[in-house]
């Protein structure tokens, strides 16, 4: 088509339309094409006074087939370029723009056809082209009044687009009110909480505070009853001694018998009064260990001396080994050596056959003094518990026992830097291990 005059304006748009029909595109995608096509006709009519117009459709292998409209200027365009005069054109397309044409510069534009169209073969193109060559092209009015009624149906579109929007941007406030609301529920529930927690910790402070000083007076307490208790036991034991003297009257042979009972009792009960006294001391901190450079081998060679004489058992050996270099480490030796004898006193005690051995090693900075016995053992269960004031294994033999002696031990190794654990399996012996650092705690 040739474009010359302001009508031919019209004519083209209105062809652009009917090609746009012909090929398939969809009623807005119609318009859009034709718009732009009269749109830059205007243009080029105005700024070089004409052009050719070739309407085609390409068929490509890969995409969709596109309609394509070529406009070739009468006369070159200015530096060869081509801007639209509104910049919304180029977006009714899918491209806009000048290219070169076998030598020639043409403007360009071009439209994907939707799949969803008639196929376009060379048959079906050559019966558009002659069906749309037969139509006779409308008057500008007809273009015009054609025209109008597009704008008037976009407009309408607008229009319900705008309320369509207004809807959804209703939707949209009513759902973020809602998140909001949620969030701000979320937030109160997690404050409440917040302070439920630290009312919670302020509870637990002032439990533990409670219990510690619940703890102080228990141990004040203790040490008071058995530091007041000891004189008197003292002066029963002294008492009952006499009683027994042979310089005193004579008693009878029952006399002597009951007397003897109020002495090993009154004695049970003195043991059990200094170790009462003993773990109150540790457990309130007056315990102050003497520190010196201890000679294992010195305290080794004691303990063997003194429990020698307790193993009455033929069938238990008491084996205290020589301790490796450097045989010595920084420490309080009397309160070492109790624990020590402690322990060994143990085994003695709930060992019936084999063997208790007193063992050291250095590992990692550090003495490994283990006492092992071939005992009974102790069930896993109740490996903490025994650590636990007065608490004995049930149905184990009560030897002159209190309960207080491990409790108390584990105090004193504590205080002296170090460590007692227990390994141990019912019928497999049980070593209790005390852990010290070689330069002191
Ligand atoms: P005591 O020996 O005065 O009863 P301890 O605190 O020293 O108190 O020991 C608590 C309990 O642990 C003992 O009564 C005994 O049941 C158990 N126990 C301690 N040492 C051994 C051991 N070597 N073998 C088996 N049981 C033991």
């Amino acid at each position: 088509m040739a474009l010359r005059v302001e009508h031919d304006i019209f004519v083209v748009r209105q062809r652009g339309r009917e090609v746009a029909a012909a090929v398939g595109l969809e009623h807005q995608d119609q318009i859009r094409l034709a718009t732009a096509l009269s749109e830059v006709a205007r243009d080029l009519l105005r700024a070089v006074g004409g052009a050719d117009v070739t309407f085609a459709v390409d068929l490509d292998e890969q995409g969709p087939p596109r309609v394509r409209v070529d406009l070739a200027p009468v006369r070159p365009l200015p530096d060869g370029q081509y801007e639209p005069h509104s910049g919304a054109v180029a977006r009714l397309v899918d491209m806009l723009g000048v290219v070169d044409r076998e030598g020639d510069t043409v403007v360009r534009m071009s439209r994907r056809v939707p799949a969803s169209s008639q196929a376009l073969t060379p048959e079906r193109l050559a019966e558009l082209r002659t069906e749309l060559g037969s139509s006779a092209p409308g008057s500008a009015l007809d273009e015009l009044a054609s025209q109008n009624e597009q704008l008037i149906a976009a407009l309408d579109e607008v229009r319900s687009q705008r309320d369509e929007l207004a809807v959804l941007n209703e939707e949209l406030q009513e759902t973020n009110q809602g998140v909001m609301a949620l969030y701000n529920q979320l937030t109160e529930e997690l404050e409440a909480t917040n302070q439920g927690v630290v009312a919670l910790y302020a509870e637990l402070d002032e439990k533990s505070a409670q219990l510690r000083s619940a703890s102080e007076s228990k141990s004040r307490f203790l040490a008071n009853v058995s530091h007041e208790l000891r004189a008197p036991v003292t002066a029963v034991i002294g008492l009952s001694r006499l009683l027994a003297d042979s310089a005193s009257d004579p008693l009878t042979e029952e006399q002597a018998q009951q007397v003897g009972l109020i002495r090993s009792s009154a004695t049970d009960l003195l043991s059990l009064v200094n170790e009462l006294l003993d773990l109150a001391k540790a457990e309130s901190g007056r315990l102050e260990p003497n520190w010196t450079e201890v000679d294992l081998r010195a305290v080794f060679g004691q303990l063997r001396g003194t429990l020698r004489a307790l193993s009455t058992r033929t069938d238990v050996e008491l084996v205290v080994e020589d301790p490796p270099p450097p045989g010595t480490v920084r420490s309080d030796e009397v309160l070492l050596a109790q624990v020590l004898r402690n322990l060994l006193h143990n085994g003695l005690k709930f060992t019936e056959r084999g063997e208790v051995r007193l063992r050291a090693e250095v590992r990692d900075e550090r003495w490994w003094l283990s006492v092992v016995d071939t005992g009974a053992g102790i069930a896993p269960e109740l490996h903490e518990r025994i650590f636990e004031e007065f608490y004995q294994v049930p149905g184990s033999p009560r030897i002159g026992g209190t309960g207080l002696g491990l409790p108390y031990a584990r105090r004193v190794v504590r205080l002296l830097g170090g460590t007692l654990e227990l390994t141990s399996e019912p019928g497999r012996g049980s070593t209790f291990t005390v852990t010290l650092p070689i330069g002191g705690g």
